[in-house]
């Protein structure tokens, strides 16, 4: 389906210097700022079409924001930036277990949604990021082990392309796009709205196990061999990060089962002596104190590798060389990931390398407006990553925040469909005016 007209005259541009185009370029990441020639906060599908439609017939750079947190490389000083903000519809079908969200809606706001009719987004650790953007990059979320990625679940999406075509993207319509944006991210237009599945869940045993690496460094080891023996109904994760200068764990569950089978499959971990345990039942809308992140926007550069397995002692490495003290605070991240994250989705898409059993981040949190800071965040990253390089499978596209340096870049897709994910962007945006995050190259 394409709709033709637009009321292009109603369309209202903000431009620098004005409040509310700081209001539309703000976002969480810190670090840098889209500086469009003009920014469009959409209402519609309507204001999308004709953003694009003008950018396009000027030959501008095109960029999309929803919540901010994964902007990479900024417009600086021209382009049109759509911001979708104010495109936050939720609908929820309780009947049929699916919502149609729009593309500024943040998952907070799915979940609540949901959560009124005792239902569950696929949504991740931080429940602030726009669940459209997230899922355009795959989406790990925090019930991931048992359901899959969330892009495996979206069943239809409204997509502006790079000429102002507005259609409709499903299985049976438009099946290549279907394919690409599900795992391809931003490269083949604005999506207006995606239609996903929700799950039956209304509650989790979820929460935190806090281990000081000093007093039980033997935390590692044992969380990583536990992976191996846990079912698909628990999704785990192990940060390291540094707190008033001790080097802790934070082991971070969400079990999808009772709590009595909750205590027994963590009795290992809680043998060691946690010296916080937040570990219970929560209700999914509590789901944001899986990982407790940091809710105030800040500058953070964050990198990562897929593994099909981890090496112990590499492991204790790395963590030792991102511990307090360095110049540079790095946050190292685990997730485990496998069971239904490794099957093949029903409808075949663009998510890469299913293979993986661990998703191994970096993340460097910086002073928001030090280049030299940024800088050795990256080069500490790339020297923590680097040890990994050889036996990586590749890495998420999700994961990779706020490094422009790798914007362009082969490792988030196996060859086949990079191939197929290359031809379908010059199909759909020859003049190359779409601004993602990541670049398919
Ligand atoms: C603290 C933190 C925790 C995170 N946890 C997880 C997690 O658990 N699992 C996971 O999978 N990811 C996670 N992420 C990554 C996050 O899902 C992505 O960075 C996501 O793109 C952020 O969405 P946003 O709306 O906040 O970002 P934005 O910066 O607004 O958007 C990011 C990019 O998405 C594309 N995009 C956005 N909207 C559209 C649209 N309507 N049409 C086409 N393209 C669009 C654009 O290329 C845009 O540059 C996390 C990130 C952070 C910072």
């Amino acid at each position: 389906m394409s709709a033709d007209t637009t009321d292009a005259a109603s369309l209202v541009a903000h431009h620098p210097g004005s409040a509310e185009y700081d209001e539309h370029r703000a976002g969480f990441q810190l670090r840098e700022r889209h500086r469009p020639a003009r920014v469009v906060a959409a209402r519609d599908a309507d204001d999308v079409v004709a953003a694009v439609r003008h950018a396009a017939e000027a030959g501008m750079p095109i960029a999309v924001q929803a919540a901010g947190h994964g902007l990479a490389a900024p417009l600086a000083g021209e382009g049109v930036l759509v911001s979708t903000r104010r495109m936050d519809d939720i609908d929820v079908d309780p009947g049929a277990g699916t919502v149609r969200i729009g593309a500024g809606a943040r998952w907070s706001d799915v979940i609540e949604a949901a959560a009124r009719h005792d239902l569950a987004p696929l949504s991740g650790s931080m429940p602030g990021v726009g669940a459209v953007s997230y899922t355009l990059g795959g989406g790990i979320g925090l019930m991931a082990r048992r359901y899959g990625f969330a892009a495996d679940h979206v069943t239809r999406l409204e997509l502006v392309t790079a000429d102002g075509s507005l259609l409709t993207v499903s299985e049976h319509e438009e099946p290549d796009l279907f394919w690409a944006l599900r795992g391809g991210g931003g490269s083949f237009g604005i999506v207006t709205a995606l239609e996903t599945a929700l799950m039956p869940v209304a509650r989790l045993i979820g929460g935190g196990l806090m281990f000081d690496l000093g007093e039980t460094p033997e935390v590692v080891s044992t969380w990583l061999r536990w992976t191996a023996t846990v079912p698909p109904e628990m999704t785990s994760a192990m940060t390291t990060l540094g707190v008033s200068g001790r080097h802790m764990a934070h082991v971070q569950i969400a079990y999808l089962g009772s709590a009595a089978e909750a205590d027994e499959l963590a009795a290992p971990l809680r043998a060691l002596k946690p010296a916080y345990d937040g570990l219970r039942e929560i209700p999914y809308r509590r789901s944001h104190t899986v990982f407790s992140e940091p809710d105030q926007p800040h500058a953070y550069v964050a990198d990562n590798v897929l593994l099909p397995a981890i090496d112990e002692e590499r492991l204790y490495d790395t963590i030792a060389a991102s511990a307090p003290g360095r110049p540079v605070s790095s946050i190292i991240s685990v997730r485990h990931l496998g069971g239904a994250l490794s099957a093949p989705p029903r409808v075949p898409s663009a998510v890469s390398h299913r293979e993986a059993k661990y998703l191994l981040c970096v993340v460097g949190v910086v002073a928001p407006t030090a280049r030299s800071n940024a800088a050795s965040a990256r080069a500490l990253q790339d020297e923590l990553l680097a040890g990994w390089s050889g036996t990586a499978v590749g890495s998420s596209p999700n994961f990779t925040l706020g490094r422009p340096d790798r914007r362009a870049t082969a490792e988030l897709f196996d060859a086949e469909r990079r191939d197929r994910l290359l031809r379908l962007a010059r199909e759909y945006d020859p003049a190359g005016l779409l601004h993602p995050s990541f670049v398919i190259a």
